[in-house]
């Protein structure tokens, strides 16, 4: 069997940071160093690697969509070369990165996996060396064409994965689909719910700069906020963070009728509920009904991160808005159960 061969960019992350004045950094070249270090990639079951430790890695608190495009662009160079590809990752914006990662590999075919980890890969009780080897590993032999996170033992598909414990070791969840596989002496594989991608070819479809904002409701948001909200620097599309499956406080018209005004307008508003689990159905109360005359559009099950995303995506790709709507509303890499 031909030995296989896994691609890895270190991005930043906890996972390659050293302990400093400041707190935690990145550092440059630290990580491939570590990992060359490591008598786990001599085991005949592990793959050959190549780790491109980026020349600035970064905190993901700075990720921007200009970063995704260039990891896109990293693993688009590399894609003929690798059976699989690892991104190392920080914590905080992972499964933003994951779900922009989802939309931009149109026709991925093979496994992008990406991780990091809550302690750094230098210190004694890290959980950087179980995520790494374990994610290195599935890339290798487990070719599962999405983009998707591994955490703690988990590999989830990357859209539907939201940050949940801030120290934890299980520190993500994907409250509205199991895990793609989990990871004990076994690897058990759900294969009924791998994605199934319609293309075969990849391509890499670049984010242009469409304004995308969220906008979370809370009680007492004042209808003067929503206005000015709305009506700044001409929004092409926005993700509303509603309670429960899909209400608002429609007692407060003006409120709702800023809302109406800037879907009259072409806008895009998506509804997210606040909820970790579940799924908007706004035609149950009266108060999600509301939002739904109004011209918003369900985001049903998918996360807020998911639902930015893919507003990123669709707003990138010169749709009308009509069309834009239509497929905000349908799973374009299975985030969201319509
Ligand atoms: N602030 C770090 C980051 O997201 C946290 C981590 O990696 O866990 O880069």
């Amino acid at each position: 069997m031909a030995t296989k061969k896994v691609y890895i960019a270190y991005t930043g992350g906890t996972i390659g940071m050293m302990p400093s004045e400041k707190g935690f950094v990145p550092q440059e070249g630290f990580l491939e160093k570590t990992l060359a270090s490591f008598p786990e990639f001599a085991h005949d079951q592990m793959p050959q690697i190549t780790i491109h430790d980026y020349a600035e890695p970064i905190d993901s608190a700075n990720m921007s969509p200009q970063d995704w495009h260039l990891i896109a662009k990293d693993i688009e160079k590399n894609y003929n070369d690798y059976d699989g590809f690892v991104v190392l990752h920080g914590t905080d914006t992972m499964a933003y990165t994951a779900s922009a990662l989802s939309f931009m590999l149109e026709g991925l075919q093979k496994p992008v996996i990406i991780t990091g980890s809550q302690i750094p890969l230098t210190q004694l009780r890290t959980d950087a060396r179980d995520n790494i080897i374990n994610a290195i590993y599935l890339a290798a032999h487990y070719p599962i064409p999405e983009v998707c996170l591994f955490f703690h033992d988990h590999l989830h598909r990357g859209n539907r994965c939201t940050k949940t414990d801030a120290d934890g070791f299980a520190a993500f969840s994907s409250p509205n689909v199991p895990p793609i596989a989990s990871i004990g002496s076994k690897i058990k594989v759900r294969k009924h719910l791998i994605f199934k991608q319609h293309r075969a070819e990849l391509n890499v479809q670049q984010f242009s700069a469409p304004k995308i904002a969220i906008l979370t409701l809370f009680p007492g948001i004042s209808a003067e906020f929503v206005e000015d909200f709305l009506a700044q620097a001409n929004l092409d599309g926005v993700v509303l963070q509603s309670y429960g499956m899909g209400n608002a406080p429609i007692n407060n018209k003006p409120l709702i009728k800023a809302i109406k005004k800037a879907c009259d307008k072409g806008m895009v508003i998506v509804n997210c509920t606040q909820c970790m689990q579940g799924c908007v159905q706004m035609e149950t109360y009266e108060t999600g009904k509301v939002l739904l005359d109004a011209g918003v559009i369900s985001g049903f099950d998918m996360t807020t991160e998911a639902a930015l995303a893919k507003l990123y995506y669709l707003f990138s790709r010169d749709l009308a808005v009509d069309l834009i709507r239509e497929k905000m509303v349908t799973s374009l890499r299975g985030e969201l159960t319509p």
